[in-house]
């Protein structure tokens, strides 16, 4: 629901906050776990402009898994309340600000769960046109949100060097696997959404509930070693392929946040079927969310953008995921990760991930120095950026996700 919190016109007296440009305005106000320079012990903050704000200190919120296990009306209404403090100056409020450069940005909270889907039709598409030319999406896609589970332990925040996995790869058919670093590492540009209150196990959350089970969103890269996943997926889906590393954005921008931002979506294709009733669809489920995935070789001073995409592509809602994701009755917990799955989009422009955009590394990437790229290499910096825009609202900015692989 829209209310004074999304007026565009509302500014803060934390004046980074109101660049035409800036991530975090006051209509944003994003939540992260952070620590303050020589503080033992984490605070919940929140984002406003190039400062964060201590929460803990100023409403008394011990921890964001108090903030994420609350009602959806009770976070509404802190997050109105942050709205007026940060809107209203007063002495005693800017000793509560640490500058972003100087605090330790956590992850957000301990990732309880992690399920990763493959929600974008276009990256199911252009990857099984990879393997099945004439049949690239299995019968399920179209009827239900394919997933599959994830290991929290190896969700990491931002910054987080990324260690080259090893594993077990059969490049040669006619020989035994070997054990060895991955040769083809890659990303996967995605939205990351946490949950918030869970369902009883047994319950499946229906579609006009799911949003009360939504807190907010992130950038989420699945980072991905193709030739272990090429070795080891079938019959059961990837596995090490995927659990060495997940890195998220540090900051949990709220639904409430992205109320602006809910659109249509993508429609279906007439030819396409419905979904079943238990995962038909809200009139504005999506949300229009621009992501962009940007690389940076140790030889760059800066990196360059290697594609832009939409979450309101995606073939099925966040909401859907959720519902989908329970139609069993399995427990939603407060903190558990969902993963969009590589956002993709139907241009070459637009493909979330270097299997992808160099399409099994047959089509090279350029990059300004002269050098090529078909997976990572060592010393690759991935850094994905996440915003949404819409007339007659302020842009709002996710951060950015970043990680450099190292040997
Ligand atoms: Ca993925």
């Amino acid at each position: 629901m829209l209310d004074e919190t999304h007026d565009p016109s509302l500014r803060s007296w934390v004046e980074s906050a109101n660049r035409p440009d800036a991530d975090f305005p006051i209509q944003n106000l994003p939540f992260a776990t952070f620590r303050r320079p020589e503080a033992e012990n984490p605070v919940l903050g929140v984002a406003i402009g190039d400062q964060v704000l201590d929460v803990t200190e100023a409403f008394g919120i011990d921890s964001i898994e108090t903030l994420m296990s609350a009602p959806r009306g009770r976070r509404a209404e802190l997050r109105r309340r942050i709205s007026r403090f940060l809107s209203r100056p007063s002495s005693a409020a800017e000793t509560m600000l640490t500058p972003m450069a100087s605090a330790e940005l956590l992850l957000p909270c301990e990732i309880r769960d992690y399920t990763d889907f493959y929600a974008s039709i276009h990256h199911a598409t252009n990857v099984g046109r990879m393997f099945r030319p004439d049949s690239p999406l299995l019968p399920n896609y179209k009827w239900l949100p394919v997933a599959y589970h994830g290991r929290a332990s190896s969700v990491v925040v931002s910054g987080t060097p990324v260690r080259r996995p090893w594993g077990q790869t059969a490049e040669n058919p006619a020989g035994p696997p070997i054990y060895g670093p991955s040769r083809r590492l890659d990303y996967e540009l995605e939205l990351g959404m946490f949950t918030g209150p869970g369902n009883a196990i047994g319950e499946p959350i229906p579609m006009d509930h799911a949003a009360g089970h939504m807190v907010g969103v992130c950038l989420l890269n699945d980072w991905s070693a193709r030739d272990i996943q090429t070795w080891e997926y079938q019959p059961l889906g990837p596995f090490l392929s995927k659990s060495f590393a997940t890195s998220i954005s540090p900051w949990v921008v709220t639904m409430e946040a992205l109320e602006p931002f809910r659109c249509a979506g993508e429609s279906r294709p007439e030819s396409d079927p419905q979904p079943l009733p238990h995962l038909s669809p809200g009139a504005a489920d999506a949300f229009d969310i621009t992501l962009e995935a940007w690389l940076r070789s140790a030889r760059m001073q800066e990196p360059m953008r290697v594609s832009r995409s939409n979450v309101s592509s995606l073939y099925w809602t966040l909401a859907q995921m959720v519902t989908h994701h329970s139609s069993n009755g399995c427990p939603m917990r407060t903190g558990g990760l969902i993963g969009s799955g590589t956002v993709s989009g139907p241009g070459k422009e637009n493909r979330g991930c270097l299997l992808e955009m160099t399409w099994r590394g047959t089509e090279p990437l350029e990059l300004p120095t002269g050098e090529v790229r078909r997976f990572l290499e060592d010393g690759d910096e991935v850094i994905l950026r996440g915003w949404c825009e819409a007339p007659g609202f302020r842009r709002i900015g996710l951060g950015d996700c970043r990680g450099v692989i190292t040997g």
